[in-house]
């Protein structure tokens, strides 16, 4: 490390060292302390020992740097001159408190102590200068604990195993007769101080430490130290957030909120952190010590009724937040306490807050004139508007789940939003109960096509195998189902219709709670909200002037639409997805997966007729049934859509999805086509194969089945040569799939042209049209400059260039790609977000080669990561035409390319 000029910035009396842009090296809660001193706002005074000194400490085996004893020395020499008195002296003492804070804020991640001073010499200064024997006793006895527990580590060894301090205080309230901790009494607590100290003794063996320095060092090594503890490096994981970051040192001047009835403590927002409405919102404790109100040891009240109590206090809070939120143009989250009726300001931090909340925050201070559009635009994180198309769950009460220990597991967040129905392990059956007006959560070791209108009819699907782009979670977003994949710890048996969680059973009809945006699995019912902007845009069911939630939506959608360059369609073969979609302002259909348009009723029955036929004229007949069934479903579509693109692709089944598995569905489907079973049974072992995803699936079954293709092209083409006869515009753009050379392309391309050509002429209209291929094989990349001399689009299929780039099978990777991630081997799942060294680097070559061959090329991208944000940000930067995601993914997509604009131009 090269070595800094100074270690350690003071602050105090109205004069800072640091400011509020020193993040990086003051921590958060540093530069907010450091800021508010700076402008004026009453802050005790204090001292910040920067981030640097503990990347040293890590990097030194838990020493410091050289000269920082001596800077300490003289910082806490200014403190006690600020405040009159001195650390250590039993006459007049100095209390400061010891916290952590990193440049992004962990809140309770890390450790802090406070009224640390106390001994039993100082204790008694303590009781002469405040005259408060009891008061004095409460705080040395606040201090052993938390020393004890953080600096000495005596803490409970398990979760069965009581807290050693807790124990103590107990039995002394039983023998009291007390039944709060403030029904005690000084002499109490000063039993109570002994006893605290005995324990540790007699636990760790040594002697608590009666050196106020002493004290001092212990509790800046346990911050230093805190940084690295299971639950900060848990959360670090969680929010992406550096290991090597290391945290800062706040050490200040204690100012007390537990003195009497005179004295208070409390936390605010400038704003509503749940819903983002302007008011000043917040709880406080009288007569009590922080920690007491983040407890839950005493409720505390409404910061309304601060005015009542202290209406000096609480005026002088709401002009202080105030100055807060138009220095820092952000919503803050304050910590104050009032020590005699004079209040002193602990904190100040951007508020963290939900989406609900992040939407209105924002699009009010463009109206305040506080900030500008783009910096509305900018600071809404595009998952978050999630939250405003979901149900969620109603917070209170999914904190009582929580209490409950009714959280029973964690998922993958396959499908946000929230929902309670009842366990069910069948598709029929998640049908069955849903006809007879049933909520139902389709609990499923993992979900196949057959499951799709289960999936359809529950409230919510739950997989105990399976990643981001399992089948599950792949339909579930498109249809908007609230979804949880992959969830290890669910058990399930089919046979007993039962699943456990641990030593827990759920049986089917149990209650059961999903929030796909966390991946939480909850037993029992939460009570859910349901969104407003759905009730505007697809329900029709509420006014859009009476939703002031609609109304900032679609602001900041057009704000969106005002300075993004990259188009957003979507991924849809369903018309009600496609209304969902439009409802969103999509620019065209990116991806119609026809194979999808046959998982409804009985069409699968024609689909297995036509791949398991012995020979074409076989094909052709179950052919000739989906034709009326395809040009249906495309008109519609077609239709829904008017003058945009919609880009249809051509059969690409993975053949394992579509064969019949029950011996009843092969003997019916032996019946239809009039063959023996055993014939059949044979001929589905014939097809079966070892990876279908790399199989017999894509352009390859074209090209095998021509008719195929033929008989998908002419659906397509009379579809759109009947609405031109209507007087319409309607716009194909026909897709061939995992294609990986020219050649291939162009016999299913000339299949397609031929058809458009006949179509056209019979009908005696002409169509615009496309028609190009998806690039989802490393070899259509390296090859994209033949491919694109034939090919009139491209569109990325980032799910299988991902497993063919990375060589990971899509469908069960997910069993060992999640360590990869949490030994930092891979930064992302790539198959959420594109993994930009490889997949990018592919995708990026092809674009070069397939644009230097043709100018125009249109390309776009379909795979999954076409709605992640950071994907868009990718595409937006390499020059895609348009991105194609999931309906409900549509207003995420555009905030993120949005931001991509402004933050790249
Ligand atoms: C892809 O591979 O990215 C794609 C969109 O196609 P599918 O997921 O249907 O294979
Ligand atoms: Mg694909």
């Amino acid at each position: 490390m090269d070595k800094p000029k100074k270690y350690l910035y003071f602050f105090g009396a109205g004069k800072a060292e640091g400011k509020a842009a020193q993040r990086e090296l003051l921590g958060g809660k540093g530069a907010g302390l450091h800021e508010m001193t700076r402008i004026g706002i009453p802050v005790p005074p204090g001292f910040t020992i920067i981030t640097d000194v503990c990347t040293y400490y890590y990097a030194h085996r838990g020493r410091y740097p050289q000269g920082l004893q001596r800077e300490v020395a003289r910082g806490l020499g200014r403190v006690e001159k600020i405040m009159g008195r001195k650390f250590g002296d039993p006459k007049n003492p100095l209390l400061v408190s010891v916290r952590s804070g990193a440049r992004e804020s962990m809140p309770g991640m890390m450790d802090t102590v406070l009224n640390l001073g106390l001994n039993d010499q100082t204790v008694s200064g303590l009781i002469a200068l405040t005259q408060n024997p009891r008061f004095a006793y409460d705080s040395y006895r606040r201090f052993v604990q938390m020393y004890g527990d953080v600096v000495l580590g005596l803490k409970p060894k398990d979760k069965d195993e009581r807290d050693p301090f807790e124990i103590v205080l107990e039995r002394k309230k039983r023998a009291q007769g007390a039944r709060f901790d403030s029904d005690l009494s000084a002499q109490d607590l000063k039993e109570i101080v002994a006893e605290f100290k005995a324990e540790i003794k007699s636990k760790l063996g040594k002697d608590f430490p009666e050196d106020p320095h002493e004290q001092l060092w212990g509790a800046i090594g346990a911050v230093f130290g805190s940084w690295n503890n299971d639950r900060a490096i848990a959360y670090r994981e969680l929010y992406h957030i550096p290991h090597t970051w290391g945290t800062a040192v706040n050490v200040q001047a204690m100012v007390f909120g537990n003195m009497g009835e005179r004295c208070a403590t409390g936390v605010a927002f400038t704003r509503n952190p749940a819903t983002g409405e302007k008011h000043f919102y917040g709880e406080f404790l009288v007569n009590a010590q922080g920690e007491d109100v983040v407890a839950g040891v005493r409720t505390p009240r409404p910061i309304a009724e601060l005015k009542e109590i202290m209406p000096q206090s609480h005026r002088e809070l709401q002009r202080i937040c105030k100055i807060l939120e138009k220095r820092y143009k952000e919503m803050q989250d304050i910590e104050f306490t009032i020590e005699n009726n004079r209040l002193w300001m602990l904190q100040t931090r951007t508020g963290k807050r939900t989406g609900f909340a992040a939407v209105r925050i924002a699009v009010d201070m463009v109206e305040e004139r506080i900030i500008s559009k783009e910096e509305a635009l900018l600071r809404i994180e595009p998952e978050h508007l999630n939250q405003l198309l979901r149900p969620i769950f109603d917070e209170a009460d999914k904190e009582r789940a929580a209490k409950e220990g009714r959280i029973l597991a964690k998922g993958l967040p396959a499908g946000p939003g929230a929902a309670t129905g009842r366990v069910v392990f069948h598709a029929e059956d998640a049908e069955g109960w849903n006809q007879r007006g049933e909520r139902v959560v389709l609990c499923r070791v993992e979900t196949s096509p057959d499951d799709i209108r289960g999936m359809q009819a529950a409230q919510a699907i739950l997989t105990a195998r399976g990643g981001m782009t399992s089948h599950a979670a792949l339909v579930a977003r498109q249809m908007g189902k609230i979804c949880v994949a992959g969830c290890e710890a669910v058990d399930i048996d089919y046979g007993r219709r039962e699943m456990r969680v641990d030593d827990v059973l759920l049986r089917e009809g149990d209650w059961l709670s999903v929030d796909g945006s966390t991946g939480e699995v909850i037993r029992g019912e939460v009570q859910t909200l349901p969104s407003e902007v759905l009730q505007v845009l697809i329900g029709g069911t509420l006014d859009p002037r009476s939703s002031k939630g609609y109304q900032q939506f679609a602001k900041l959608m057009k704000w969106a639409d005002g300075v993004r360059r990259i188009g957003v369609r979507t991924n849809t073969d369903q018309p009600e997805q496609a209304r969902v979609a439009m409802a969103f302002g999509t620019e065209g259909i990116g991806l119609c997966r026809t194979e999808h348009m046959f998982f409804e009723g009985d069409r699968i029955q024609a689909v297995r007729e036509m791949i398991l036929a012995e020979d074409e004229s076989g094909r052709r007949r179950a052919l000739a049934k989906l034709l009326p069934i395809q040009r249906r479903d495309f008109k519609e579509i077609l239709e829904i859509m008017g003058e945009l693109p919609v880009t249809i692709r051509t059969l690409d089944p993975p053949l394992h999805e579509f064969l019949p598995k029950t011996e009843k569905e092969i003997v019916e489907l032996a019946q239809v086509m009039d063959v023996p079973v055993e014939a059949l049974k044979n001929k589905v072992k014939v097809l079966q194969e070892f990876n279908p995803m790399l199989g017999h699936r894509g352009c390859r079954l074209g090209i095998s089945y021509p008719e195929i293709t033929e008989m998908q092209a002419q659906a397509i083409f009379e579809a759109a040569c009947l609405l031109r006869q209507e007087g319409k515009n309607p716009f194909p753009e026909v897709m061939i799939p995992l294609v990986g050379s020219r050649q291939e392309f162009h016999v299913q391309r000339a299949i397609v042209e031929r058809v458009a050509q006949e179509t056209m002429k019979a009908f005696g209209v002409k169509l615009r049209y496309l028609i190009g291929t998806m690039i989802e094989l490393p070899r259509a990349c390296l090859v994209a400059d033949e491919i694109a001399r034939e090919a009139e689009f491209f569109s990325f299929g980032t799910n299988d260039l991902t497993q063919t780039c990375l060589g990971l099978s899509r469908d069960d990777a997910g069993k060992f790609l999640p360590s990869y991630i949490v030994h930092g081997l891979l930064p992302e799942d790539p198959f959420v977000s594109i993994d930009r060294d490889g997949v990018g680097a592919l995708m990026r070559l092809a674009l070069e080669r397939g644009r230097k061959a043709r100018r125009e090329l249109e390309v776009g991208i379909c795979g999954e990561h076409g709605g992640d944000p950071a994907s868009v940000a990718f595409c937006h930067e390499i020059g895609l035409d348009y991105v194609s995601c999931s309906p409900y993914r549509v207003p995420i997509a555009k905030l993120a390319a949005a931001q991509a604009s402004l933050r790249r131009g």
